[in-house]
């Protein structure tokens, strides 16, 4: 068995090895132009050229959940696509959400401020009931933080594209669910895939439903959000702030006028990272059972984008 490794960005070394170890009786290699065909790839961000030469990949592993990035290619016509179903990634999508949430609704930023400005000052303590959390995408990692959000006692909903029932969240689904779900919503947290249906998802019609003084927790992708209207409505009023870790351009340019916004807090793409350990470990698996012509979790359903 011949496996390939074509991950843009990412150090093959530490990758090989594991994979190496894990598959002792497998070919594996980085993948460069003109390389011999193998039967499964493990990719992130690969150029079309790696698809064009490998036309007979059973199937290719992406070492992240999201796969918008590789659905824009013209793919090999019987290869499966592979997500990494949770590796560790809902735990810290979870911590890093709740903290969030929980910075926001504690005043933790204003507190911070008024000590290192020598303030000592009380707030008036908010009340949870009016801070209901919606989470859009109540996938693998969506559910998570839905739980761990409840585990707090924020009121969770949650939006999905079929119904869902899970316990201690109210939950809406379909274009139909949408408005009341947004309308009951205060801090909206974004975990939906990238999809023609989700891109720009997060506009000015959606921040206006949501209750005032909303708060906007985007860890998905950039595309799902439209960059003025969030900045529209936090002038407005509207919006109190947000935590973004995503965005359209990544780096985020140095003129973006995100960076000018005080109530947007930013991370570089880090809520929920890559392990690699528990990633080869998933990958290695799912190449074994494929081999065997077994289903595996986490297939992706390329028509439907996720
Ligand atoms: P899943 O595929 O497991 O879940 C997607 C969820 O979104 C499902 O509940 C699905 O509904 C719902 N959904 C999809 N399309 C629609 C729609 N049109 N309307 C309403 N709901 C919809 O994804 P994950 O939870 O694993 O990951 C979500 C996203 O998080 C990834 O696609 C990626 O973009 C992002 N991500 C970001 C990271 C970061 O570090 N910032 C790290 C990892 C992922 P249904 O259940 O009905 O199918």
């Amino acid at each position: 068995m011949k496996v390939t490794f074509c991950c843009t960005g990412t150090k093959a070394e530490p990758w090989l090895e594991g994979l190496r170890t894990a598959l002792p009786h497998a070919e594996v290699d980085v993948w460069a132009p003109g390389a011999p065909q193998a039967d499964y790839a493990v990719v992130w961000a690969p150029p079309q050229q790696f698809m064009d030469e490998q036309p007979g990949l059973k199937g290719l592993f992406n070492i992240g959940a999201g796969v918008d990035g590789l659905l824009k290619l013209q793919l090999p016509a019987h290869a499966k696509v592979v997500r990494l179903d949770d590796a560790g990634m809902s735990v810290q999508m979870a911590e890093y959400v709740t903290q969030a949430v929980i910075r926001h609704f504690r005043e933790l930023d204003g507190y911070e401020a008024d000590m290192k400005a020598g303030n000592w000052a009380f707030r008036k303590p908010q009340m949870r009931a009016d801070f209901p959390v919606g989470v859009m995408g109540l996938g693998v990692l969506g559910e998570r933080v839905a739980k761990a959000l409840g585990v707090f006692e924020f009121p969770v909903r949650g939006w999905s594209r079929s119904a869902k029932q899970i316990d201690g969240v109210h939950t809406f689904s379909g274009e139909a669910g949408f408005t009341e779900f947004l309308r009951g919503t205060r801090i909206l947290v974004n975990l939906l895939p990238l999809t023609p249906d989700t891109e720009n998802v997060i506009n000015r019609s959606t921040l206006q439903q949501l209750l005032p003084g909303a708060y906007v927790i985007n860890v998905a992708r950039g595309a799902h959000l439209v960059d003025a209207d969030l900045i529209a409505l936090i002038e407005e009023g509207h919006v109190a702030g947000a935590l973004l870790d995503v965005f359209r351009k990544e780096p985020l340019p140095a003129d973006h006028a995100f960076w000018k916004v005080p109530q947007i807090t930013m991370t570089p793409h880090t809520s929920a990272r890559t392990l690699r350990e528990e990633s080869i470990a998933q990958i290695v698996g799912k190449v074994a059972a494929m081999s065997r012509g077994e289903t595996v979790q986490g297939m992706v359903d390329t028509q439907r984008g996720y």
